[in-house]
């Protein structure tokens, strides 16, 4: 479960029981003024458990110990809460800070995934069960408010903070130019592709997505240190591959729209996308598959239409695209 990375840098893969990611990475920097925690896993005691028994074997007092939090999502910063003690700083963007301790984020998701045309009736038992709702943190934060460019020293480190939005508004990674050494939080990840959802047409995440992985493309990086799965070298080479992945989908839903003539809202879009899932057919997809492919449909509508290839007009209580 620990891996030393490099000296006084070391990962512990933290669970994530039922979950198709498996588990998420955190990263402790030891050093001998304070600690740095980067990303916790859930509020849940799974995480918890192991992540209780890493701290102790790597004889980390929490009492020094100062926190980053790469981006809002639950396997990221739910268990915050639960590990800062009172003199810990836990940095973060000011978007996502404020979305983490927001109380109507989901009030407004949930309005707008039925304007996309997501079933009312799945909708409530959805969000119930959703990893994000059920394992955040427990309490108001009192983040330190990171920005671009900002500098975190830990003993032989300094990290530069890069922003990153696209996976969230807010997202962070976190560069170590001496060092050549990139935490990418859910930003660049080699198996698995980046979920880019939207829940408001007044963002534009898809287009800051790929924006952001044209930044982090020019910096000069040896090692990779993700949010999930494995560490790796190359990250040219997987920005490339995820660039070409979101073509690939901007095409597919160009030719969807082309075929009918007809407006669909993004409910419709993501139904006749390919998904890579191992269902006959939609409708026997579970809630939180169609929820996901839902977002990611309206966040390439949304490039799509600020690149101005397809319009947007709502009807009624729904918003539909046309060519
Ligand atoms: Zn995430």
């Amino acid at each position: 479960m620990i891996e030393k990375i490099l000296p006084d840098l070391y990962k512990i893969e933290i669970p994530l029981p039922d979950n198709p990611l498996k588990s998420i990475n955190s990263y402790v920097i030891k050093s001998p003024g304070r600690n740095l925690i980067i990303d916790t896993g859930m509020n849940r005691k799974e995480c918890m458990a192991v992540m209780d028994f890493s701290l102790k074997e790597l004889g980390i007092n929490l009492n020094k110990t100062d926190f980053f939090i790469t981006h809002l999502h639950a396997d990221h910063c739910g268990l915050v809460s639960k590990l800062a003690a009172d003199n810990s700083n836990i940095y973060c963007s000011q978007p996502d800070a404020d979305i983490i301790n927001s109380t109507n984020f989901w009030d407004r998701i949930k309005k707008f995934a039925l304007m996309s045309g997501f079933p009312q009736q799945e909708l409530r038992e959805l969000v119930e069960k959703h990893p994000g709702y059920k394992y955040s943190t427990t309490r108001f934060i009192d983040f330190n408010i990171l920005k671009e460019g900002d500098m975190i020293k830990i003993g032989e480190y300094i990290f530069k903070c890069i922003e990153t939005p696209g996976h969230t508004k807010g997202h962070m990674c976190l560069y170590e130019p001496n060092k050549k050494i990139m935490i990418t939080g859910d930003h660049v990840i080699k198996e698995i592709t980046p979920n880019i959802s939207l829940w408001s047409y007044e963002e534009n995440f898809l287009d800051d997505y790929l924006k952001s992985l044209d930044k982090v493309y020019e910096l000069d990086v040896k090692l990779v240190l993700p949010g999930h799965r494995s560490i790796f070298r190359n990250l040219r080479e997987r920005i490339k591959e995820l660039k070409h992945h979101h073509q690939t989908r901007i095409d597919e839903i160009l030719s969807i729209l082309e075929k009918e003539k007809g407006e669909k809202d993004a409910y419709q879009v993501a139904s006749q996308m390919s998904w890579a899932l191992t269902y006959d057919s939609w409708e026997q997809f579970p809630s939180p598959q169609k929820w996901f492919a839902t977002g990611e449909a309206a966040a390439h509508l949304k490039y799509l239409e600020g690149k101005g290839m397809i319009r947007r007009k709502t009807k009624g209580n729904r918003i539909c695209f046309f060519i």
